[in-house]
Order: C-alpha cells, then structure tokens, then sequence
C-alpha cells in the first residue's frame, strides 16, 4: 500500500513541477514514506533521516534547497516527535492527508514553516486526488497496484494498523472501475486491489446497493487489457461465499491468495482477538480449494505473541502441516507502542521467539521449494515486471505469485509470456520462452 501511495503522492506533486528522481542528493524534496508494523520498520526512518540529513545540508551548502518529509505510518503514530527528533524535517504527514500537499508544500517552502498534518479528515482523501495520469510507472511495467479499501476496524491486539491508517473506509465502486480503467489503458496487465482488510470491502454501487469485493472483481475482469486480477491482504474470517465464488467463477482472477493465519492455536488466536479459529481457517481454505482446485494459499504468521506455549507453537506447526502454503511470512511477535498485548505481562524472551522462528520458516521454506519443484516443466503464463539481476535477463511473476527469470529482451516488459519453466529455486523459478503460445495455453489449462 505504500507503493501506491507513494506513486499517488506523485501523482498530486506533478502538477507542482515535481517529477520523481533516481537520486535523492539532487532532490528538490525528499519524502520518507514509512511503515510501523513491526519495529524495526519505524526504527529504520531514524536511520535513513541521518542520510537524509547530510545531503539536505550538502545540498544546503551549495546554494539549493531540499524539503524533506516523513510520510505514512510512522508519521501518523509519532507526530509532533519527529520534528522535536530531527529538526530538519520540515513536513510530517499521514496516511490519509496527502492530497494536501500542495498546501503543505507551499506553506514549507515558500512560509518556511514546519507541517505537521496527522488528521483523520473527514473527506477522503481518493476523492481529491488527481484523476488522469499516471501512477503510470507501476503501469509501464504492467502491474499496478489499486488501493480500494483502507483502514481497519477489527482491532488485533498485536496491530497497530486501526490507529495508524484510522477505521475501515471502502472506496466507491465508480471510483474504483475509473482507476483501473485508466491503469489498463497506460498498459497495466495485472491490478492487485489493495486493501488492510481488502475481502471486507463494501463500496457503494450503482444506485446506492454496496457491492462485496467478489462483485467488484467480476465488474473489473471486463476491462478489455485487463488480464490479471489479485488482492491483498484478506482478513480469515471475511472471506464471503461471494468472493469464494468468485474464484471459482472468474478468470482473470489469480490462482493465489494471500490470507494470513497469524496461529495455528486457538487460544493464541483468541488473546489476539481475532475472529476465527484454526478448524475455520482449514475449512476455509477446503472450500477455496473446492471452488479453484489449483489455488496457491499464502499467510502470515506470528511467532511469541505473549503467553505463547511450546504447545501452542506445536499446534501453529501442525496447521502448516495440514494446509501446505506455497509461500508464507512469518515475524517474531513486536509489542507496538498504544496496542492491547505490547501491556500483556508474559512476553515471550527474544531468544524463545527466534529458535520458534527458525523452526517454523524450515517448514515453511521446504513447503515453498516443494511448491516451487512441483512447477518444472510445466507451462505458465509470466507477467514479465522487471529487469533482472544479469543482462538480457527479465523476471515475472507466474499466476501463483511466483518469481520466474527468463531472457528476453528489454521490449518484452509488461507483456504476458508463456514460459515452459526450466528450473526451481527456493524463492524462484527460471522459464525460457514455450514453443508455441497455443499449445502453452492448453498446457496450463490441462494441468490446472
Ligand atoms: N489484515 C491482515 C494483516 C496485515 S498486517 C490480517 O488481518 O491478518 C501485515 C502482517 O504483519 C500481519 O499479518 C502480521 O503477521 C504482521 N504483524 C502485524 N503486527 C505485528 C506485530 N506487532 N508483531 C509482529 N508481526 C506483526
């Protein structure tokens, strides 16, 4: 989500004359758009300010100016701490007042003052943002990321996320199918639909009627260019028949979900408060698979949440066993600063959590290689996104999220390919180009 609004932010300075740059010596402006999900995130802004500071004063020395920002999470839960912190920042904003940054801009620049915005405004901010162009560079690559629901309600008692990004909001579905259509037209192949609860999104529609997200994917795959079709992140408990059926029902929508777990233990997943147990999420992903057979199913997981048991441990390791993820995240637990369990008493010693840790990303790293073996000499379709590390190198992503390397040429950006995979990694696949694009298709299909 950062990505996307760190593209909008660019979108709303565009007209200000501000275009982005490579390198941020030379920056007229320089915005820290930051996350504070765990600590070491909020933690890194510290150290990047120091960098920062030094070439706002290099530039400063050589006659320029440079406005530098904190953006996003971070400045949303420190505030006024940042400016008192590192007093040559001049602008600390939020996640939702961006689209006022041409006021926050002209009041740093040309009034020198310090800006300080960490409101919940009352309007959107989607609805002030720029309309035409661009976030145009996600889409020269031919995947774009769409934000179509913020903020949470649910209140996990590890998250900060309710107080950071504020309470659920879903955009409305015109707003939404206007964005994707433009983002198709400037070339996007593939739109992941962002979302903190993404699967909880209920926009309103044409005439008043609220619209789940299954409603709004089945609306977007008839967007002629459109191929592809993702969302994240989903919350267990609001996965609705309608969104299920979805992946039955339509093709464009991918193959992989990510649906994060958090534990396999129901006393774990209590004190978290969230709101369905380790048999749901089973049963949840039986009927994901019911409806898309081949469906890859990713999640998070949190390992030491306080008063995490050995036992406990053992029960999240048994759902890995039981569901088989083809990629997953996992984190030791981080007691975030304002959230019901950072005051728990009985926090797990570092030291617990790092060996659970390890223990769990074995199983979790062999789940994926076996995932990833099972790929060889088969045929997908890849969005090929970016150049590779090597020359005359580009990687993709195949339907199952998964990495592919080829080579083919820089014009081959953005486009969809069939690639006969050559090789698996563990975080990786290598394809070279299928013979024939007709029969790659019905290989895919034969062996979905
Ligand atoms: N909406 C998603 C969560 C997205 S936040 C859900 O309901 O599951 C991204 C991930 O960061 C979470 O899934 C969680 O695994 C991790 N995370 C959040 N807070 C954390 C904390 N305090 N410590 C460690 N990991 C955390």
């Amino acid at each position: 989500m950062n990505v996307y609004d760190s593209a909008r932010m660019a979108d709303v300075l565009a007209p200000l004359g501000y275009a982005v740059v490579d390198d941020a010596a030379a920056a007229d402006m320089v915005i820290l758009n930051t996350c504070h999900i765990r600590e070491k995130a909020a933690e890194k802004v510290y150290s990047d300010l120091g960098r920062v500071r030094q070439l706002k004063a290099a530039k400063e020395k050589r006659g320029g100016r440079m406005i530098v920002a904190v953006a996003g999470c971070v400045a949303q839960a420190e505030g006024a701490e940042i400016l008192a912190r590192a007093p040559f920042v001049d602008m600390v904003f939020g996640p939702q007042t961006y689209h006022r940054l041409p006021e926050m801009v002209a009041r740093a620049h040309r009034a020198g003052e310090k800006v300080l915005d960490t409101e919940f405004p009352a309007e959107p901010k989607f609805d002030f943002l720029p309309g035409e162009a661009s976030h145009a560079r996600a889409a020269g690559a031919g995947a774009a990321y769409l934000t179509v629901q913020e903020g949470c309600d649910k209140f996990c008692t590890f998250c900060v996320v309710p107080y950071t990004r504020g309470a659920e909001y879903s955009r409305p579905v015109a707003g939404v199918v206007a964005e994707a259509g433009r983002l198709a037209a400037l070339g996007a192949r593939e739109i992941t639909l962002l979302g903190q609860n993404v699967n909880n999104y209920h926009g309103e529609g044409p005439g008043g009627v609220e619209w789940g997200l299954g409603r709004l994917i089945a609306e977007l795959a008839a967007i002629a260019g459109l191929e592809r079709i993702r969302y994240t992140t989903s919350y267990p408990a609001d996965m609705d028949d309608g969104l299920i059926a979805a992946h039955r029902d339509v093709a464009k929508l991918m193959p992989f979900l990510h649906l994060p777990v958090q534990s396999g233990s129901d006393r774990i997943l209590k004190a978290m408060n969230r709101r369905h147990t380790a048999g749901d999420y089973r049963r949840l992903a039986a009927r994901l698979r019911d409806a898309r057979p081949d469906i890859a199913l990713s999640s998070d997981f949190i390992v030491g949440f306080p008063g995490e048991t050995e036992a406990d441990f053992a029960e999240t390791l048994a759902l890995v066993d039981a569901i088989g993820f083809a990629q997953a995240y996992s984190f030791k637990y981080s007691p975030r600063p304002g959230t019901p369990a950072a005051a728990i008493g009985e926090q797990v010693p570092d030291a617990v959590k790092g060996e659970r840790l390890a223990r769990l990303q074995e199983k979790l790293n062999a789940q994926q290689r076996a995932f990833n073996h099972g790929a060889v000499g088969r045929v997908m379709d890849v969005l090929l996104e970016r150049p590779g590390r090597d020359p005359g190198q580009l990687v993709g992503r195949s339907p199952f999220m998964q990495a592919v390397h080829t080579e083919a040429p820089a014009s081959a950006l953005g486009s969809l390919v069939p690639l006969r995979i050559t090789a698996a990694h563990a975080n990786s696949l290598a394809g070279v180009a299928a013979a024939d694009a007709r029969t790659a298709l019905a290989d895919v299909r034969a062996s979905a």
